[in-house]
């Protein structure tokens, strides 16, 4: 298989909730389909606020996408494409090693990556995959949203249960929309009762 140039790459779009992640990595991708470069989107399959076989921002806007569970998926669907685009990679189960290495392995093959997804929970901690994508990435882009109670930027997302920060040990990962998460700054942020 031959591909154009020797571009692989990694390239991390991360931010707190509502910071437009999914909108960049959209913009991004509706370039590389301009350019009719072969490429293919993958989504975590757990990711259901939207239509399952695409990729949606807040906004509306969204591309087709093939769902998947495991990073491995990705492995095996990404032999004919030049550009691979994963969205949301903080629902992936997969460990962050195995995250890591599936998009270095796909970098080193010659293909452009690019990977987009929360860089912190909501107890405000990195998220462990995150944090190794972003060392190794030739390009990261850290996303800002406003914070909801001063008009900062926000870096961190704020998960609310009947209004009030959710507690240490409520679960990770929760899909949700504005009634759960709101994009808050560093000193409107409410540290997990
Ligand atoms: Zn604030």
């Amino acid at each position: 298989m031959t591909r154009p140039g020797s571009g692989g790459r990694i390239e991390v779009i991360c931010g707190c909730m509502y910071s437009g992640k999914t909108e960049e990595l959209i913009r991004r991708m509706r370039q590389v389909m301009i350019a009719r470069q072969p490429c293919r989107i993958f989504t975590p399959r757990m990711d259901t606020r939207y239509s399952a076989a695409h990729i949606a921002s807040h906004t509306g806007s969204q591309l087709e996408a093939v769902p998947i569970t495991s990073v491995k998926q990705v492995l095996a669907a990404a032999e004919d494409v030049q550009v691979v685009a994963l969205d949301e990679i903080h629902f992936l189960e997969d460990s962050p090693q195995a995250i890591l290495d599936a998009c270095q392995f796909l970098a080193d093959q010659g293909l452009r990556v690019i990977v987009a997804g929360l860089d912190q929970n909501y107890r405000a901690e990195p998220f462990p995959g995150m944090m190794q994508l972003m060392a190794v990435a030739e390009q990261v882009d850290k996303l800002y949203a406003i914070c909801v109670r001063c008009g900062a930027y926000a870096t961190r997302s704020q998960r609310l249960i009947n209004g009030d920060p959710a507690p240490r040990e409520a679960e990770t990962l929760v899909v949700g929309g504005l009634d759960l998460y709101e994009a808050r700054c560093r000193q409107c942020y409410q540290q997990a009762p």
